[in-house]
């Protein structure tokens, strides 16, 4: 059963190139409404743990020092479908196979600063909301 709700970051490079409004603008435009939402810099412990599942895949050190470089955008979305819809929005993991008018595409550098993060399972979209907002920050 898919639940409402999904979780996204944009990522330090997606901010870095001022690309912070555009990419929110796609996201409400494409008919999700924005439930918690905050501007914030993982910490090094911080983004290791929310990356735990890529600990032994070779691009794991360089992610973390990546995620940890700058502030990110973390979000909590609601539509119909939202995990789901949401990974569509944004396209392939490397923007070379995103398809047209995804986020990626769009604004993605590289396979590793690929500009939005988005959960791939309701149960993953909780556990990432709840990571990043206590209740009082979800609306
Ligand atoms: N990543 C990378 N190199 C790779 C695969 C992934 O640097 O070969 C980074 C990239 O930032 C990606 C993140 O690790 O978004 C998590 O990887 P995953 O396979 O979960 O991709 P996603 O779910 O973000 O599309
Ligand atoms: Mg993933």
């Amino acid at each position: 059963m898919a639940t409402n709700r999904t979780f996204t970051m944009l990522k330090p490079d997606a901010i870095e190139n001022d690309h912070m409004g555009k990419i929110i603008d796609m996201i409400i435009g494409a008919g999700f409404s924005i439930k918690a939402l905050k501007l914030t810099q993982l910490t090094d412990a911080q983004a290791k743990e929310f990356y735990a599942v890529h600990a032994e895949r070779p691009f794991y050190g360089e992610l973390v020092e990546y995620m940890t470089s700058g502030p990110i955008v973390a979000a909590i979305l609601e539509k119909d479908n939202a995990v789901e819809d949401f990974r569509t929005l944004i396209g392939a993991t490397n923007p070379a196979d995103a398809a047209e008018g995804t986020i990626r595409k769009l604004y993605a550098e590289s396979i590793g600063r690929n500009a939005v993060h988005g959960s791939d399972s309701d149960e993953n979209a909780a556990l990432e909301g709840a990571f990043h907002f206590s209740a009082a920050e979800v609306f």
